[in-house]
């Protein structure tokens, strides 16, 4: 059995409200923090899937109802201390990155006007040399994404997660997770997050998968090496070791090779009851 994240009271209230930070865990005022980064247009307007909604893909007779949201996607998740930390660590190289890829891909992009971007775009593979970025730098603040959104207790139990976005220069041990960037085929309005949960003597605890899935890029937290386990992260790119092998601040050329496909919300790892 499993559900997904995405409850109906979670576009309630957003004012802020006093709560566990999900960075340090201090009992805290938090602020508003943006899922992706306002300079990688994450305040820009979207149209927001939750997953409760985008398990209606699964299904041939329902379409997934997308809620319209004016500022991008926030959630009051950090509190002030750690929001600013992230913020002047992290964003800009994240955001410089993010922009990159989407931007050179959208641009060098033609659709045949014969066939829809869906279908031509589905299985395409793109090789993409990034020269001088930050590879640690970017993977820290794709790690407090997954901090950030709305569902609780994803990053609550992998406390080096947690350290890593605290201390800029700390590498992490990473042998219960792996980070993962995905290519898909949505539209740049598309933006969707997910998180899994499985249920473990009546509670519902999550497991190590979260996706988010904002313009045509991807990411993906889940247990270590998933993607070798034959599942929906099999065609992802496994960007993990760029939490362990790179310094803070260091500067890389990276060669990426991604594959385009269709939302990989719909087919990340069901867990099973155990
Ligand atoms: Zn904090």
């Amino acid at each position: 059995m499993f559900i997904l994240n995405g409850s109906k009271d979670k576009h309630m209230a957003k004012k802020p409200t006093i709560g566990i930070c999900r960075v340090c865990g201090q009992k805290k005022t938090l602020t508003e923090e943006h899922i992706i980064p306002r300079a990688a247009g994450g305040g820009d307007k979207i149209k927001l899937y939750s997953g409760d909604e985008l398990l209606k893909t699964l299904s041939d007779d329902e379409k997934p109802y997308g809620k319209i949201k004016q500022n991008g996607h926030a959630e009051y998740t950090l509190c002030k201390t750690c929001n600013n930390h992230s913020g002047s660590s992290y964003d800009k190289d994240f955001s410089d990155f993010y922009n990159t890829i989407t931007l050179n891909i959208l641009k060098d992009i033609t659709i045949p006007s014969d066939v829809s971007r869906e279908d031509y775009l589905e299985g395409k593979r793109l090789e993409v040399e990034l020269r001088g970025i930050k590879p640690l730098n970017i993977a820290k603040r794709i790690l407090v994404s997954f901090c950030s959104v709305e569902h609780p207790g994803l990053t609550d139990r992998k406390p080096e997660i947690r350290k890593a976005i605290q201390d800029k220069e700390y590498r992490p041990k990473t042998d219960n997770f792996s980070v993962y960037l995905s290519l898909h085929v949505g539209s740049p309005a598309y933006y969707g997050t997910v998180a899994a949960l499985v249920n473990v003597n009546g509670n519902y605890t999550p497991i190590a998968y979260a996706g988010i899935e904002a313009d045509v890029l991807g990411f993906h937290l889940a247990d270590h090496d998933e993607h070798l386990k034959g599942g929906g992260l099999i065609n992802c790119l496994d960007i993990t070791e760029w939490l362990t092998r790179y310094k803070y601040n260091e500067i890389a050329n990276v060669r990426l090779e991604l594959m385009f496909s269709k939302s990989l919300m719909i087919r990340f790892p069901i867990p099973t009851d155990k």
